[in-house]
């Protein structure tokens, strides 16, 4: 995170909308780790990589929940979309693949995975709603994870129903987001009635007090310090929605 926060960060951060309607369009790749140790090929953002090996560690799921696909670059993207076009046809791909460019695996954010098994699609992985796929899935938000796509949201996402599907949100958005039953695309229009200077949306994650507000991009007028952002709070975590402004993530 660079001292100032200017107009050109709401691409980056952990709660960035990337979709069909929201491209994310050509940005540098994020730094990059394995998703989970002896998993190399497969990669995701630090703070997501750390995310899942506590949450895989707490449940002892090791072996059994396996990562499929990471990040992905545009070119991989595309490659993928034009396998599955040929493969599948454009019924089946509109349904699972996105388009280059509006896929969140190309934010280094967002996971697929699998129940481990000899033969895994790499498209569509088997993740039941049942066993260890469940309980990693009812855990997953207090490490931040949400899943994705869900049936009830196929009209809001424009993606169907994905059960291995997960994206690193964050603490305490994870959260927030499950409780309040809300799509990612549902959360962002909604923290947008807290916006700066109003009383902020306060929630308690993991022992600790949050705030949330959100600075329209039109607010931006001269880039602002972290300083002037911070407050009197102890940490101040900043994102772009990649639309039309930042949400403020403050810790007491
Ligand atoms: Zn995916």
């Amino acid at each position: 995170m660079k001292d100032y926060l200017s107009q050109d960060q709401i691409r980056t951060g952990n709660l960035i909308l990337v979709s069909a309607r929201h491209p994310l369009g050509e940005t540098k790749a994020p730094g990059l780790v394995p998703a989970l140790p002896g998993f190399e090929d497969i990669l995701l953002a630090p703070q997501a990589a750390k995310a899942l090996l506590l949450l895989t560690e707490d449940l002892g799921c090791q072996g059994q929940i396996v990562p499929v696909s990471g990040w992905r670059s545009p070119g991989q993207q595309r490659q993928i979309y034009e396998d599955s076009l040929a493969e599948n046809g454009p019924e089946f791909t509109r349904q699972f693949v996105a388009l280059p460019g509006c896929s969140e695996h190309q934010t280094g954010l967002a996971i697929d995975l699998g129940l481990a098994s000899p033969r895994i699609d790499f498209i569509r992985p088997d993740f039941p709603y049942r066993g260890i796929c469940q309980a990693f899935r009812e855990k997953a938000p207090s490490y931040g994870f949400i899943q994705r796509y869900r049936a009830e949201w196929e009209s809001v996402t424009g993606i169907a129903h994905e059960p291995w599907h997960f994206r690193y949100v964050g603490r305490p958005h994870a959260c927030l987001m499950t409780h309040l039953g809300l799509s990612l695309e549902e959360y962002l229009d909604f923290l947008t009635g807290y916006p700066l200077g109003s009383p902020p949306l306060l929630c308690q994650a993991g022992g600790a007090w949050a705030s949330l507000s959100y600075l329209p991009l039109s607010a931006l007028t001269e880039p602002l310090t972290q300083q002037q952002l911070a407050g009197r709070s102890s940490s101040l975590e900043i994102s772009g929605d990649n639309k039309m402004g930042f949400i403020l993530t403050r810790w007491e």
